[in-house]
């Protein structure tokens, strides 16, 4: 089939605009007239340096970014950030700690303290209060979670909630916020906003996670599937991440909106050995936010082709929509709800998973009930949905979790479902 007949909704790689990926072709063999394609350029070339800067401006307009926020494009994808955020913000709690026991023993104010004194009240300090806080709703927050736990030791993480906890064992509800169990200064508070597989999405910021600013707590969020989408309040975040192949661009880029409070100067990186000292983890040089932000993204090389694909869907969503993102927002919130009423509208046939509560706009769940046999009755959606040209419906089945459909209506336990992206060709070619 040709590209104009298909109506994708695979979760990601997501589609890009017909016009930026023919722009971008062009770009690939010659850019810019310079006799060479823009993935042989170098990343060190005035250019590249133009193309990174041009796309920063560009998200940071779309968005409206405050100034005391940074952009950084990385590579290591979300995954990677499930490491990253954690080797950082450990370094920024360390150095926080560090600084307050040279304040309290009078430093600057003529004192003096030995280095044998700071690491006894350091380690005392990582002991007692170092807490990493997660929010578990979904397999991605799961995944970084557990990543913190083989990085810091489970000892230093907090499940702040787990939303299998109270939803029948499995994904698909937000927990009650009241439930919530938060710990006091916590390195950061860390939760996915959409969680892809599971089709779980939060509706709005999480009040308990107020107060916002300076005097609240580390808030740290994935966005991988859902940036874009909705405006959201960048000053209520610490940082925000996401790889760029749902949402923005291709695949090879990820993205980190991060508060200029937690980089030098405002704070430093404790040096490696003291984190040593202290059994704590020295991340990779790649995955240092301070090394990144000094060298404006570009400390090794970095994909410049990805980051002027996200560059052009970037300006094209600015020329698209006049009110920027919230223009994005109507539509997805317009798309979803059309997919939901007509899942709810047939009860006998599907069901979605999530509850109502924490239905996703981007990632719609849902199970084909009709007849015998889910698995049949899945198998004919699928093969009558392709041959209307709408593929990539197959969602993320985890094969462990599935049940035999008597079973499945009579424990009204729903095994993670098709996850359905909501871009679809008629919003992409409107572009
Ligand atoms: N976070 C979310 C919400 C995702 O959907 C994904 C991937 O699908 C990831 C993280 C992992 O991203 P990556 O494959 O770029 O490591």
């Amino acid at each position: 089939p040709d590209r104009s007949d298909i109506t994708y909704f695979g979760a990601g790689p997501a589609l890009l605009p017909t016009t930026v990926l023919e722009t971008a072709a062009k770009s690939l063999v010659n850019y810019n007239d310079t006799g060479l394609g823009l993935a042989e350029h170098s990343h060190r070339s005035e250019l590249a340096t133009k193309i990174v800067e041009e796309a920063k401006a560009d998200l940071a307009s779309y968005l409206d970014i405050p100034d005391d926020y940074e952009v950084l494009f990385m590579q290591g994808g979300g995954s990677g950030e499930f490491s990253a955020t954690v080797y950082n913000l450990v370094n920024v709690w360390v150095e926080r700690r560090r600084q307050r026991i040279l304040q309290e023993a009078g430093i600057g104010a003529g004192k003096e303290i030995s280095e044998d004194v700071i690491l006894t009240e350091l380690r005392k300090a990582v002991e007692q209060d170092l807490k990493i806080d997660y929010l578990v709703t979904g397999s991605w927050s799961l995944k970084a979670s557990q990543e913190a736990a083989r990085l810091v030791g489970p000892e230093y993480v907090n499940i702040v909630a787990d939303g299998r906890k109270t939803n029948d064992g499995k994904f698909g509800k937000i927990p009650d916020e009241k439930d919530w169990k938060l710990s006091k200064n916590a390195a950061m508070v860390y939760y996915c906003d959409n969680e892809t597989v599971d089709g779980v999405e939060f509706p709005s910021f999480p009040k308990a996670l107020e107060p916002v600013g300076e005097d609240g707590p580390i808030v740290v969020a994935d966005m991988s599937s859902n940036i874009l989408s909705r405006r959201i309040p960048i000053k209520n975040f610490s940082l925000i991440f996401f790889g760029a192949q749902k949402n923005l661009g291709s695949t090879g880029i990820t993205v980190v909106i991060i508060k200029k409070s937690l980089l030098p100067p405002a704070v430093g990186t404790p040096a490696p050995s003291l984190m040593r000292k202290l059994g704590l983890p020295v991340g990779p040089i790649v995955l240092s936010y301070e090394t990144i932000a000094k060298n404006k993204s570009l400390y090794n090389t970095l994909s410049i082709f990805d980051v002027y694909i996200a560059g052009q869907v970037l300006k094209k969503a600015l020329a698209t929509f006049a009110d920027k993102v919230d223009g994005q927002q109507i539509l997805a919130e317009k798309k979803s709800k059309l997919i939901y009423a007509a899942l709810d509208a047939h009860p006998e046939s599907y069901k979605v998973v999530p509850d109502k509560s924490s239905r996703s706009r981007m990632n719609i769940c849902f199970r084909v009930t009709h007849g015998d046999s889910i698995d049949a009755a899945e198998k004919l959606f699928l093969k009558q949905a392709t041959e209307k040209g709408l593929t990539g419906l197959k969602g993320h089945r985890s094969k462990s979790s599935q049940i035999p459909f008597k079973e499945l209506i009579a424990s009204s336990q729903y095994p993670k479902a098709m996850a359905l992206q909501t871009k679809s060709r008629d919003e992409v070619n409107a572009w």
